[in-house]
């Protein structure tokens, strides 16, 4: 009786690692980008930039708050609508690799362009390319791949954000007719103002009411010209940034959709949500590789010809540790993301918590990488004929929408204590019939005498990084341990547990980045020769070191902390309504 699967069974990679388990062979070799994977993808990305150069305008745009409908008429013109549609709807059959590489590509060159191709395609139309039936896909997809519709996702409403699943939109069946009408508003929807194909969300009351499993996902398709009776677009957002980019409120008012345009069945919805933004979030991460990558380019260009004190900025020590931070962090943002991208392509079912971590890591990174850029660029950093002052606003919501990125830490973490519940579970099912499960009992007494669950190791690490993959297996090995403990000590709570659970996500995090630069690394060092990769060596030594730091520090919180101060100043300072400590007072 073994609760860790075998590798044939194993549905996630993140999940194994969290009971003690690291199964190599889904991280080792290093995903290796196909030739032709790579031609489609250069071709394609250079008519995009060509595209770009012609017709998009970012400043305009950015001054504007408009995104030239012209221009979206190009976008579905040059397949860029389509990548991830498959070929026999008359999309390009993109994999998620190829996918993760426009994204890096799209991303930095105008972000509200990339918003209206993401929100169509990583979010809008998702739900159809992973629930829908043939006939439905038969029917929509192909004037989706060409831009003949775009899609938008109509999730969020005025009270329904991070809990979704507390949505109010109503849709209440019409047995004479075979639909439903839907009544409700939607909120902050990217696309709103010109999409045609939307995926709703909406509840379907049912006999016995239950807040996840009575959400129904419709498509909900207007007329040619964009109208449809019921539906009413909202005016345009004023945002902080992507300013370009559609956001409108979805208003649907006595909006009649046919039962067959129901996706992924009726008290499906919440699954069909729930899986689509676990899908897209990975090219999240991509584009943030993409923008990191054009700051580091600026970063190094204004340090190296920069001079104060008569010496270029870039030979400061306290310069070259914010280059070589950035460049480290982007290095391991990437290895994750093609790392994910390639379990996606090899049919992994569950990429979810790996996902997670690319969007967390992915958007921070960014976050941090761009301030650093604006910081070594000086007054002009503050100047808005450079672009930090735009790509700073354009990148902050990344970590708040498809999940923001403290949802995601509870699901990362949530998601391992449910693994590790559920060996617990087994040993107090066990303890119920003690005699005949007495082998499972004692093997798990015994690890847990021995303080050690498991001992996890990697294996498959260039031996030049030994102590490097020894650390990994050994913290592997420590979070299995303290996960243990804390659903031990803490049983259903655990879900309330949000300090403890920030502490667990952030290890995880790191756990997979560093095993993700391992692996890039080793296939580097195989493939280009020690002494072509010693970059390379030296940014994964650098990282990892770095990551080590935060893990330790964090794993030492999980024992020790001032967790109770926090609550105890928190409601001090709610009871006071903010900041009760002024000296003058
Ligand atoms: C520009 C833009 C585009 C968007 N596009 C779309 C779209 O196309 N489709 C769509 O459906 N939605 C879209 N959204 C909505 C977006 O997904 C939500 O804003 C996001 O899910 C967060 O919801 P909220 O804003 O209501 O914040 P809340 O849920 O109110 O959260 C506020 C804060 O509380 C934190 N928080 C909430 N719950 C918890 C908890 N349990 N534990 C700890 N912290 C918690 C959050 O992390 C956040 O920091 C968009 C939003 C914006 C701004």
């Amino acid at each position: 009786m073994s609760s860790v699967k075998t590798e044939t069974e194993l549905n996630s990679f993140l999940k194994a690692v969290f009971q003690g388990h690291i199964e190599e062979s889904y991280v080792f070799p290093y995903p290796e980008i196909p030739a032709d994977t790579k031609e489609t993808v250069a071709a394609f990305t250079d008519a995009y930039k060509d595209f770009d150069a012609a017709f998009i305008d970012s400043d305009k745009i950015d001054h504007e708050h408009f995104f030239p409908r012209e221009a979206i008429k190009g976008l579905g013109d040059l397949g860029a609508l389509g990548m991830v549609i498959p070929e026999e709807y008359g999309g390009s059959g993109f994999s998620a690799t190829a996918y993760c590489k426009t994204m890096e590509t799209v991303g930095p060159l105008d972000s509200s362009a990339a918003i209206v191709i993401g929100a169509h395609q990583s979010i809008g139309i998702k739900p159809l390319l992973l629930f829908g039936s043939d006939e439905q896909k038969k029917k929509w997809l192909p004037d989706l791949a060409t831009g003949k519709m775009v899609g938008a996702f109509a999730l969020t409403e005025p009270e329904a954000g991070s809990d979704a699943a507390s949505l109010k939109t109503t849709a209440v069946y019409d047995a004479e007719t075979d639909e439903y009408i839907l009544n409700g508003t939607k909120q902050w929807i990217s696309n709103g103002g010109f999409a045609k194909f939307f995926t709703v969300f909406a509840r379907v009351p049912s006999e016995v009411p239950e807040k996840h499993k009575e959400i129904a996902c419709f498509a909900v398709v207007t007329h040619e010209d964009g109208t449809l009776p019921g539906l009413t677009r909202g005016v345009e957002e004023k945002k902080l940034g992507l300013c370009g980019s559609s956001t409108t409120q979805i208003i649907l008012d006595n909006c009649r959709v046919p039962a067959w345009n129901i996706i992924g069945g009726k008290g499906n919805g919440f699954r069909v949500a729930v899986e689509t933004l676990n899908t897209g979030r990975t090219s999240l991460g991509a584009g943030a590789v993409g923008g990191s990558k054009a700051m580091i380019k600026l970063a190094v260009e204004h340090a190296t010809q920069r001079k104060q004190f008569k010496t270029p900025i870039a030979n400061f020590e306290i310069i070259r540790h914010k280059i070589t931070k950035m460049v480290a962090n982007t290095y391991a943002l990437e290895s994750m993301v093609y790392l994910t991208a390639g379990l996606v392509d090899r049919y992994i079912p569950d990429y979810s918590l790996e996902g997670a971590c690319c969007k967390v890591f992915g958007t921070e990174a960014l976050w941090d990488n761009i301030n650093e850029a604006l910081q070594i660029a000086g007054g002009n950093g503050f100047m808005n004929e450079y672009p930090y002052g735009r790509t700073l606003r354009d990148s902050r919501i990344y970590m708040i929408f498809e999940g923001t990125n403290e949802i995601l830490r509870l699901y990362i973490a949530l998601s391992g204590m449910k693994e590790v519940g559920s060996e617990l579970q087994n040993v107090q099912q066990a303890l119920k019939d003690p005699v005949r499960s007495f082998g499972f009992l004692s093997e798990f007494a015994q690890r847990r005498l021995r303080g050690v669950i498991t001992n996890a190791k990697l294996t498959k690490v260039h031996p030049l990084l030994a102590p490097e993959a020894d650390y990994v297996g050994k913290y592997v090995t420590a979070l299995a341990n303290a996960m243990q403990l804390i659903v031990w000590n803490h049983g259903k709570n655990v879900v309330d547990r949000q300090y403890q659970l920030e502490r667990v996500a952030n290890i995880m995090i790191d756990i997979y980045a560093q095993i993700a630069t391992l692996s890039r690394v080793t296939s580097s060092m195989l493939k280009k020769g020690l002494e072509k990769s010693r970059p390379e060596i030296d940014i994964v030594k650098w990282f990892c070191h770095q990551s080590r730091h935060r893990i330790v520090s964090n794993l030492k919180s999980l024992e020790k902390n001032r967790d109770r101060d926090c609550t105890e100043i928190s409601n001090a300072v709610y009871e006071a309504g903010g900041y009760a400590w002024d000296l003058w007072d």
